[in-house]
C-alpha cells in the first residue's frame, strides 16, 4: 500500500514532511488543493537548502503555508555528539528514544562519504560485529534516516566545508534490508534531484543476506551492492552469521545474480565484504574457497582488517596473512582491496558502532 495514503487517512494526525518522498508529498500537497509544483519548492528549501522553517520557505503561498502549518511539520532529528578521529574521520551521535545511534563521516580526496545507520541496534547477531551483540530496538523511520545526512551537511557547511556529503553507505547500525519499506524511500529522496540529489553509484546498500528482500529491492530502486559474506562455506558462515541458516551462501549469491542482471549501478560488479578472522576464514585453502565461490559472480573483494571490540573472543589476522589471502585472490584475477580502517580511535571503523540501544530481545531469527 501507499505509505502516504496510509498517513492522510488517519485524521488530526500531522505529518513530518522528512518521512515523504516526492510521491508522497505530491499526494499530501493534492490533498490540500496545492498545485504540484509546490512539492518541487518544499524539497529544495530542505534538502537543497537545509531550511526546515515554513516560515522561512519565502516563495509559498501564504495560504499554503497556513494549510501546512496545520496539518505538517518538519522534524530533523539533531546529533548531540561529534567525536573526531585524528585521520579526519567524524563520528556523530543522534539521540532517538533516549537511545542513540551513530552516523560516520569518512572524508577522502575525491569524496565525502557518509555511513548512515538503518535500524537501532541489529537483531542478526553475527559473532564478530559490536552492533550485533547490541540487541535491536527498532526501525529507523525514513525521517531518521535522511535526517544523519541533513545534519551532516548543516555540520560540514558550519565547519566551512565547501565540499558537502557526495556519497552514502548503508553500513552504520542495522540490516537495511530488514528495514525495506523505508530505506527505499530515503534512497529515492537520496536520489531525487530535488532531494540529495546524488547518482546511484554514489549510494551502496550492504547487505548481510535476505534474500526475499533483495528480490523485492531489485524490482524497486537500483544502487551499488555491498554483500557481507565474511565466510568462504556454510560451515564457517553458520558459525559467524545465524542469517547464514536461513539463507546460506548459495541462496545469497543466487540472488545477487538476480540483482546484478538488472542493475546499472553495479557495472563493476558486487563489493564483496570479507572481514579478517585469526584462525577463523583466513587459510590459504579458505581463499582458493572464496574464488571457487566467487567465480560466476562479477565481483571486487574488500578485505576488512576485523576491528576490535570489547568482550569479543575474535582476533584480526596478521598483516602477512591478509595480504597472503588477498595475493592469491589476485592471482585468480580478482581484484582485492585491503580496506583501510578510518575512525578506530574514536570506535567509528566497520562492526565498531554500538551506541546505546534498549534491547527489545525481539530478534530477527
Ligand atoms: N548489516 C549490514 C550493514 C552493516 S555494514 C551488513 O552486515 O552488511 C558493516 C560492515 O562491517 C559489514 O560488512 C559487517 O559485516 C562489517 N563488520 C561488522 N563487524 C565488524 C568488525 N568488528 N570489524 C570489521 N568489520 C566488521
Ligand atoms: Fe547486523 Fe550487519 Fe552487524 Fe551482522 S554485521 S550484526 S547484519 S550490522
Amino acid at each position: 500500500m501507499d505509505r502516504s495514503i496510509n498517513f492522510l487517512n488517519i485524521n488530526n494526525y500531522k505529518i513530518n514532511l522528512l518521512d515523504l518522498n516526492r510521491k508522497e508529498i505530491e499526494t499530501f500537497l493534492f490533498s490540500l488543493g496545492a498545485k504540484k509544483f509546490v512539492t518541487e519548492q518544499i524539497m529544495k528549501w530542505i534538502y537543497h537548502h537545509n531550511c526546515i522553517d515554513f516560515n522561512l520557505m519565502s516563495n509559498l503561498k501564504k495560504d499554503i503555508r497556513k494549510k501546512l502549518i496545520k496539518k505538517s511539520y518538519i522534524f530533523s532529528s539533531h546529533f548531540i555528539e561529534e567525536k573526531i578521529s585524528f585521520d579526519g574521520t567524524i563520528k556523530w551521535i543522534t539521540l532517538i528514544d533516549k537511545q542513540k545511534i551513530e552516523t560516520v563521516y569518512i572524508p577522502e580526496k575525491k569524496r565525502s562519504t557518509l555511513c548512515v545507520s538503518s535500524q537501532i541496534g541489529c537483531a542478526l547477531k553475527c559473532e564478530f560485529c559490536a552492533t550485533g551483540k547490541q540487541g535491536f530496538n527498532r526501525n529507523l523511520r525514513v525521517s531518521e534516516i535522511v535526517s544523519q545526512i541533513l545534519q551532516a551537511n548543516r555540520v560540514l557547511k558550519e565547519k566551512g566545508n565547501k565540499k558537502l556529503i557526495t556519497n552514502i553507505v548503508f553500513m552504520g547500525m542495522g540490516e537495511p534490508l530488514l528495514n525495506l519499506n523505508n530505506v527505499i524511500s530515503a534512497i529515492k529522496i537520496i536520489l531525487d534531484k530535488d532531494g540529495f540529489g546524488l547518482s546511484k553509484r554514489r549510494i551502496t546498500l550492504s547487505t548481510s543476506g535476505i534474500v526475499p528482500a533483495l528480490d523485492k529491492l531489485n524490482k524497486k530502486i537500483d544502487v551499488a551492492l555491498a554483500i557481507s559474506l565474511h565466510a568462504p562455506n556454510d560451515v564457517i558462515r553458520n558459525s559467524i552469521m545465524p542469517i547464514n541458516k536461513k539463507y546460506n551462501i548459495k541462496s545469497f549469491l543466487n540472488a545477487v545474480s538476480r540483482y546484478l542482471k538488472y542493475s546499472n549501478a553495479n557495472k563493476g560488479g558486487v563489493t564483496v565484504e570479507y572481514v579478517m578472522l585469526n584462525g577463523i576464514n583466513d587459510s590459504n585453502k579458505n581463499a582458493e574457497e572464496l574464488a571457487n565461490i566467487l567465480k560466476k559472480i562479477p565481483s571486487k573483494i574488500n578485505l576488512i582488517p576485523w576491528n576490535f571490540f570489547k568482550d569479543s573472543h575474535f582476533l584480526c589476522s596478521s598483516i602477512s596473512r591478509i595480504n597472503t589471502f588477498a595475493n592469491i585472490l589476485r592471482k585468480k584475477g580478482f581484484n582485492t582491496m585491503i580496506r583501510k580502517n578510518r575512525g578506530q580511535d574514536i570506535s567509528a571503523a566497520c562492526g565498531q558502532l554500538t551506541g546505546e540501544v534498549i534491547n527489545r530481545f525481539r530478534t530477527f531469527l
